[in-house]
């Protein structure tokens, strides 16, 4: 099994660069956001438990987060590997996965950090919200406390995994084919 860890701002490009890299290492894709928003629109008690932080920009709590990740882990037992997006947030999410990982007997290969200045951030974000119907992609204030989260809570996990030695920050501005070939080159050292 080989997992790897996109890491970024929101508005990065993780969503994009996942689907590329699901196509070419067949992994199955973990992202928290999407999962979150299938709970909301499926109106579960975890998604209704989720809504509130979500619609502020805030991050849902740890506890809630790794049950979620936990139970999709175990869904896909038979996976090649899994392709996390948008979690570890936290260093206490991203200990905990590498303890729910040493429990299926794996653990994580890489980080791949997509490294975007905060203006293009913006810029991103506020253009997705014309279209992607997300509430919190269409409020400058809302962005603001997204960025805001990821600068205090979030940065640090990419510490965590530097001090593993796991860590690859990659150039985040440019094409969507140039960006992938720097991934595909530094997910390649660790096949
Ligand atoms: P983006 O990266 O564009 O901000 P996501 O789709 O990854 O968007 O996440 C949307 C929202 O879902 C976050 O603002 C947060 O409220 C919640 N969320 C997603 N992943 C996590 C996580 N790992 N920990 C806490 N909250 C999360």
């Amino acid at each position: 099994m080989v997992n790897i860890v996109l890491f970024g701002p929101p508005g990065a490009g993780k969503g994009t660069q996942s689907e590329h890299i699901i196509q070419k290492y067949g992994l199955k894709h973990i992202s928290t956001g999407d999962l979150f928003r299938k709970h909301l629109g499926e109106g579960t008690q975890l998604g209704k438990e989720a809504r509130s932080y979500m619609d502020n920009g805030k991050l849902v709590p740890d506890e809630v987060v790794i049950g979620m990740v936990d139970e999709t882990i175990n869904e896909h037992k038979e996976a090649p590997g899994f392709i996390f997006d948008g979690f570890p947030r936290t260093v206490a999410q991203a200990e905990a996965l590498d303890k729910l990982l040493a429990d299926h007997k794996t653990g994580i290969a890489c980080m791949i950090e997509l490294d975007v200045p905060q203006e293009e951030l913006k810029k991103r974000l506020l253009e997705r919200g014309k279209t992607s119907g997300r509430a919190d992609d269409q409020n400058e204030e809302k962005i603001n406390v997204r960025i805001g989260e990821y600068l205090t809570k979030t940065v640090p996990v990419a510490k965590f995994y530097a001090g593993q030695d796991k860590n690859c920050k990659i150039n985040g501005v440019g094409s969507v084919e140039g960006i992938f070939g720097d991934i595909v080159k530094a997910m390649d050292t660790h096949y």
